[in-house]
């Protein structure tokens, strides 16, 4: 990427370009670009791959809920880092089409970007409400938002007034009323064309069959085992109330991710049927925003997305019976997210996108913790899930609750 932008104009017209290429993809019309604050340049820029072919097959296109432009933006750069000396992340800024949403606002605080919006996102976005106030971020990071985030001015007619800190690219510019009415527009018409398209919802579990029956040789359960070595070792027989059989699976993962520098944590994921199909840690010493979260649910979509789209019918119908949605599976994480962190709120909020809308009305979650970070009670956490915004609230009513299993929480705790 050579470009270079002079204004804030130039910069989110980098992004919007972007976000007309997600609207071809028929994924969410949403881009960014990483600029460089002092000389304008444009490092990278990306859109929302969320959706997205597979070798030229239209069969199955989510790809990976989490593939948002902003979140890739921050995996980009900690992986082009040193190879490109890039400046620090506080000297550089991601500027993006549409507001953030709670998980990429997480990754960017996280990461420590500055952020420069054009639309606002009344359903998803960090400033939902338009106050600038940010009431879904951890109340010690919010002065942090407001000092790194920026909301560009827009001319007549529109006449929006510049709201954010000094800090970002092109700070108190305005953009033009046509440029701003683009990046909302492109975005609102593509939410509809994705809903549209309604291939992701998966089967529903009654009519699933077992994946542990498949034969060893299967393509299907040989993908899984790729993806996880030890799936279907385990199977918990009432997959909502996990107990002390998952607790080997979930301290082994997290001692082995803390032994090459990541966060000493894990997650795994029980499908319908209770087998243990996933249980991952995080890659933060790659990129501070892989938590295990993160790393299971992209495996989990990527094995489904790489199947759905196998040349072979007969492979692509097996695992269509039984894969199906993650709304129907179990997340079952060693330690619940930290609502005191910018990640616990990006966890939240890719949790949310992994949803993708209303999730079937269950008891317990499906969205399940062993443990609790030092000093934070079940209600701190509960407190995070109920403040963020409308999306994730109102629509796929976010609630992480505590396994029921006393014992998978006794031997947890005795072995950390
Ligand atoms: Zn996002």
């Amino acid at each position: 990427m050579t470009k270079k932008a002079a204004n804030a104009e130039q910069a989110v017209r980098i992004a919007a370009g972007k976000s007309i290429e997600a609207s071809l993809q028929n994924t969410f019309a949403v881009g960014g670009v990483l600029i460089d604050n002092r000389s304008g340049t444009a490092l990278c820029a990306l859109h929302n791959n969320v959706l997205e072919d597979f070798e030229n097959s239209k069969l199955f296109l989510l790809h990976d809920p989490t593939a948002h432009g902003e979140r890739q933006i921050v995996d980009w750069y900690f992986k082009n880092r040193k190879r490109l000396n890039l400046p620090d992340p506080g000297k550089l800024s991601v500027i993006t089409t549409l507001d953030p949403c709670a998980m990429c606002a997480g990754a960017l605080l996280t990461a420590g970007f500055n952020v420069g919006v054009s639309a606002i996102d009344n359903y998803a976005g960090i400033n939902y409400n338009e106050a600038f106030d940010f009431p879904s971020v951890p109340s010690r990071w919010r002065s942090v938002a407001q000092s790194s985030f920026a909301y560009y001015g827009v001319e007549a007619p529109i006449r929006r007034a510049y709201r954010g800190g000094k800090r970002v690219a092109f700070a108190k510019q305005t953009i033009s009323a046509f440029t701003f009415c683009l990046t909302g527009t492109i975005f609102e018409s593509s939410v509809n064309s994705v809903r549209a398209l309604d291939n992701n919802s998966g089967q529903d579990p009654s009519k699933l069959t077992n994946p542990k029956n498949l034969p060893r040789n299967s393509t299907v359960r040989k993908a899984l085992l790729d993806a996880y070595p030890e799936a279907f070792s385990v199977t918990c027989p009432k997959p909502r109330l996990p107990g002390t059989e998952i607790a080997r699976a979930l301290l082994n993962t997290a001692k082995k991710a803390h032994r090459r520098g990541a966060a000493f944590n894990s997650v795994a994921f029980l499908d319908p049927f209770g087998n243990l199909l996933l249980c991952l840690g995080g890659a933060e010493e790659r990129s501070p925003i892989r938590t295990a979260f993160m790393e299971v649910t992209r495996a989990y979509a990527h094995t489904r997305w790489v199947l759905m789209n196998h040349r072979d019918k007969s492979v692509r119908e097996q695992a269509g019976n039984v894969l199906t949605h993650p709304k129907y599976g179990t997340f079952v994480s060693l330690y619940s997210p930290d609502p005191n962190t910018p990640q616990g709120l990006m966890t939240m909020g890719a949790y949310g996108s992994t949803m993708e809308g209303p999730i079937p009305e269950t008891f317990p979650s499906n969205l399940q913790y062993v443990l609790l970070p030092e000093g934070v009670s079940q209600a701190d956490v509960s407190e995070m899930a109920m403040g963020l915004p409308p999306f994730y609230t109102t629509g796929v009513q976010v609630a992480p609750s505590q396994v029921l299993d006393e014992g998978l929480i006794e031997e947890t705790r005795s072995s950390v």
